[in-house]
């Protein structure tokens, strides 16, 4: 199945994309993960999108649409994926579409994910990231064993950067500008399904497989 999951930074999509790839096998695409791999490493790519990836700015809409095209492209995404925070503006949505009606492929659903706002900000001030493997884990909803330390892979436990109180706000911003247009978007094509994003990581879960089952899922 070929996925879009779309929402507001933090409303949950990668854990949950995390977790349907754990279920049903399709690659969890992140352009945020592939930037921030393309950052630490320092490659050109990187050091040009560092700058409005800490600003809470969207990086070119040309440099990401490369990167997804590149991944959509690999045999791991054949038989589905789910993208996760692309694409965030309309002529992303749109080069997408290209890139998959160009190999005779369609979008089967995106979902969107709701989380009030006063829900949003808790989560992304308590998310922390693992500075070597990425996992993700909150202060307070999904406390690791050892304060600071990695579950997976003993790595230290760091606060990105653009999760702090200010690049938050920006990010939002951005968020209702730039992406939230993308709901009426898919709305029209008649491929969005609504989602209830809050609550316990689990219950959003067992809400998102329903649908994907409903779906027609495996
Ligand atoms: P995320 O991990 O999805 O919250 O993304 C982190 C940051 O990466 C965003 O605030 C943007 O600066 C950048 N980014 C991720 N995905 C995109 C995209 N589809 N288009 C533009 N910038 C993106």
């Amino acid at each position: 199945m070929r996925l879009v999951f779309l929402g507001a930074p933090g409303v949950g999509k990668g854990t949950q994309a995390d977790r349907v790839t754990a279920q049903f096998g399709w690659p969890k695409i992140s352009t945020g993960d592939l930037l921030r791999e393309a950052v630490r490493t320092k490659t050109a790519l990187g050091l040009e999108a560092k700058k409005s990836m800490d600003a809470g700015q969207l990086v070119p809409d040309s440099v990401v649409i490369g990167m997804v095209r590149a991944k959509l492209a690999e045999p791991l995404c054949e038989n589905g994926f789910v993208l996760d925070g692309f694409p965030r503006t309309v002529p992303q949505a749109e080069e997408l579409n290209g890139i998959l009606h160009d190999r005779g492929l369609r979008l089967d659903r995106v979902i969107n994910f709701r989380v009030s706002r006063e829900d949003i900000i808790k989560r992304l001030s308590g998310r922390r990231s693992c500075s070597k493997c990425q996992s993700v884990f909150h202060v307070d909803f999904a406390a690791p064993k050892v304060s600071g330390e990695c579950d997976r892979c003993g790595g230290v436990l760091v606060q990105r950067s653009d999760d702090k109180p200010e690049t938050i706000e920006a990010r939002l911003k951005v968020y209702d500008e730039q992406t939230a247009p993308l709901i009426a978007y898919y709305e029209q094509k008649q491929i969005l399904s609504e989602l209830d994003g809050s609550g316990d990581m689990s219950h959003v879960y067992d809400r998102l497989a329903k649908v994907l089952v409903g779906l027609g899922a495996k």
